[in-house]
């Protein structure tokens, strides 16, 4: 069922409840990975559209809308906040779910608040940035109370005329030298870089078939790099990592799946590493769940037996 207003979002649901079926919330499908044996039950696609200017560079705008397609208005308009998060496939309400982020932006920086429909106490809710609860790929909606809200419309705050964010390492290169970098030079740089890595959806492209990342970045304890380093006989400062909070670091998923062993175009099946990202599992035609489960499985158990780091998947499984 597509319901295009928060009338239908509520009916919906309603529906859904009288007859004991499971629910489930689907935005532009850019990040599951669905049960060969489907999901029995309803899916609801949000359609809710529309983009309204609200108030001093805030911006409302509906769940239904492609995010990409607001990047791209917010560049015309001279807005910063968004302009690294050009490229990411999915709906605006999805964006707020796994608090979406690429090249040294995230989304909760601009986010003010979240409209959205409570399925356990039926009313419409308000929710603030600090009640939405951002942290790395995680919020309210996908880990706190997963499922419990419908995101109808989210107000993001940008800055008019403001400094794009150069934070990215290849973003700084790129531009070096330069201080006059328009918003639109830098999302359509974060463009040629997705296309570059088989991130951005490109008809015909074989390496964009995936569901974007398969695999977060694990956040371990400061002291587990020096085990870390040892399992692969170097010293420790060759181990990239970055701070994740108090006695935490952040290590890229990509580094411990290509010293385990699993490099960019690994498997031979239907399902695949990209031949262009390492953390990018591409069905190459005809893949089945069971095929990318196989190839998940593999990596999971490779980066385990290596460095003793279970790493978590970051698309949503359905069914
Ligand atoms: C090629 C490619 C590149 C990608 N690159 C990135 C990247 O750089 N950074 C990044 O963070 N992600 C990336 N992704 C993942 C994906 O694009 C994002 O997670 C996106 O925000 C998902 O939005 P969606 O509308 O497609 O959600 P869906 O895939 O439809 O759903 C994802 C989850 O969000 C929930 N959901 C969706 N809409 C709503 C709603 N309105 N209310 C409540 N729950 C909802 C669903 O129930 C599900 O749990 C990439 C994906 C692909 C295919």
């Amino acid at each position: 069922m597509e319901a295009n207003s928060e009338e239908e979002i509520a009916d919906a649901v309603l529906w859904a409840k009288e007859r004991g079926l499971p629910l489930f919330v689907l935005g532009g499908g850019s990040n599951l990975l669905v049960r060969d044996s489907g999901f029995a039950g309803l899916v609801l696609k949000i359609g809710v559209m529309g983009v309204e200017a609200c108030g001093r560079n805030l911006f409302d705008v509906g769940a239904g809308e492609s995010w990409d397609r607001f990047v791209e208005m917010m560049m015309y308009m001279g807005m910063a906040g968004v302009e690294c998060l050009a490229g990411i496939p999915g709906s605006v309400g999805g964006t707020p779910v796994q608090n979406v982020g690429a090249y040294g932006q995230e989304v909760a920086e601009t986010i003010e608040s979240v409209r959205a429909f409570d399925r356990e106490t039926f009313e419409w809710v308000d929710l603030d940035k600090a009640a939405c609860r951002f942290r790395y790929r995680e919020s309210l909606f996908n880990t706190d109370e997963p499922g419990r809200y419908i995101v109808t419309r989210v107000r993001f705050r940008l800055r008019a005329n403001g400094q794009p964010n150069l934070r990215y390492a290849d973003l700084q290169r790129r531009f070096a030298g330069r201080g006059d970098v328009t918003l639109m030079e830098v999302a359509t740089a974060v463009r040629e870089i997705r296309r570059s890595k088989g991130m951005l959806l490109v008809e015909g492209d074989a390496d964009c078939r995936s569901a974007g990342s398969f695999f977060k970045n694990p956040i371990v304890a400061t002291e587990r790099l020096a085990g870390v380093a040892a399992a692969i006989g170097v010293e420790q400062s060759k181990v990239p990592h970055w701070p994740a909070g108090e006695g935490k670091i952040k290590i890229p998923a990509a580094w411990l799946l290509e010293q385990a062993g699993f490099v960019k175009g690994y498997g031979e099946g239907p399902a695949r590493i990209s031949t262009r990202h390492t953390l990018a599992l591409t069905n190459r035609g005809g893949a089945t769940f069971a095929d990318v489960e196989r190839l998940q499985d593999e990596i999971v158990r490779g980066v385990r037996e290596r460095f003793g780091i279970t790493l978590e998947r970051e698309p949503v499984l359905v069914g």
